[in-house]
């Protein structure tokens, strides 16, 4: 797929997620990592993954897709939001890319084969940010018979979830609030878009499944529950699985209690009322 698109004689417009970012000539975009040198978009992580490890599938989490196999699991650098509780902040909230460490597509399809998992993750971090190092990847796995798993934050630009049918075969969508102003003014997001994302890939031949993060007093009251809830079970359908993770203190929350059981237990049973059929909590062992 094109990953840009010529705007003027001194910018090229990023392509990859809903932001659509103007790149200037020797300019970066919102996730410090796309760029424009002499008028070519250039993906400045690809081949530099920030962490790769082997994984339990259930880890990303995806409960109904290849149930206790292993997946080879990278991440970059940057993100296109800016989540005050973000879990990953070191490697999400900086730009700092370690170009000392190469990997290939060749070299990280050769791992997932040597250590026999059945599947390479794009997670860690946003993978739409790195989309052309994932897609490299992901279809040179596809021809060695492994699956691809993506787990991201739902901002990706209708151009990159067309092409992710070609390729992704399972994917963990956050939803983080159903909260219009939330999603702007906090994670400098816009939850129509992730939700247009979330209505496709329910649409798709891609195994969807969902994730929030229940943060006290931002996302956990029953009205904000039974909004998520009801978009779930009208929109997606009540057999696509959702996660309800547990927050505990991190980046720029430390003030912020973790996630009581007791709030946990309430969303499961709210999320049951409207029929949802796979609930599933996580984290539990910080929620209080
Ligand atoms: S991936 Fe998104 S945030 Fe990054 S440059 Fe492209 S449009 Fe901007």
């Amino acid at each position: 797929m094109q990953y840009s698109r010529y705007k003027d004689e001194h910018a090229i417009t990023c392509l990859l997620c809903r932001h659509y970012c103007t790149l200037k000539e020797g300019k970066h975009g919102i996730c410090g990592t796309n760029f424009n040198e002499g008028g070519k978009f250039i993906n400045k992580t690809y081949n530099h993954p920030s962490a790769v490890h082997i994984d339990p599938i259930e880890k990303k989490p995806l409960y109904h897709f290849l149930p206790g196999s292993t997946s080879l699991s990278l991440g970059t650098v940057g993100c296109n939001f800016r989540c005050p509780f973000c879990q990953n902040y070191s490697i999400s909230q900086t730009s700092a890319i370690d170009t000392s460490i190469v990997y290939t597509p060749q070299d990280l399809v050769d791992l997932a084969l040597k250590h026999k998992t059945q599947s390479i993750s794009y997670t860690y971090n946003e993978p739409t940010i790195f989309y052309p190092y994932a897609r490299d990847i992901g279809m040179l796995a596809k021809e060695h018979g492994l699956k691809n798993v993506f787990v991201s934050n739902g901002f990706e630009s209708p151009e990159v979830l067309e092409d992710m049918v070609l390729w992704v075969d399972a994917a963990n969508i956050d939803l983080k609030s159903f909260s219009h102003e939330y999603y702007k003014k906090v994670l400098k997001a816009d939850l129509d878009g992730v939700l247009d994302t979330l209505r496709f890939l329910a649409r798709s031949p891609i195994h969807l499944e969902v994730t929030t993060l229940l943060v006290p007093d931002n996302n956990d009251s029953d009205e904000e529950i039974e909004k998520m809830a009801r978009f779930m079970a009208e929109e997606l359908g009540c057999d696509i699985p959702w996660h309800l993770s547990a927050f505990h203190p991190d980046y720029k929350m430390l003030s912020t209690h973790a996630t009581k059981l007791s709030t946990m237990e309430r969303a499961r049973e709210i999320a049951k009322s409207f029929g949802i059929e796979h609930v599933h909590l996580g984290n539990v062992f910080s929620a209080i």
